[in-house]
């Protein structure tokens, strides 16, 4: 259940697709080197709320 909502899921910023990053709970998108937070399984999609990426992205 949760994977499908997730698979669903675009940046709400750029509309592109997001990346779940398990280890982390987040979800990432790479155009705006954003991670959005998952709390309780609920992704938070507010700009807001998301951790820029400055680092070096984890392998998938
Ligand atoms: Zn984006």
């Amino acid at each position: 259940m949760e994977s499908r909502l997730l698979d669903i899921l675009v940046c709400p910023l750029c509309k592109g697709r997001l990346e779940h990053d398990r280890q982390r709970g987040e979800l990432i998108c790479r155009a705006d080197r954003l991670a959005f937070p998952v709390r309780d399984g609920i992704p938070v999609m507010l700009e807001s709320e998301a951790r820029e990426l400055d680092e070096t992205p984890a392998a998938a």
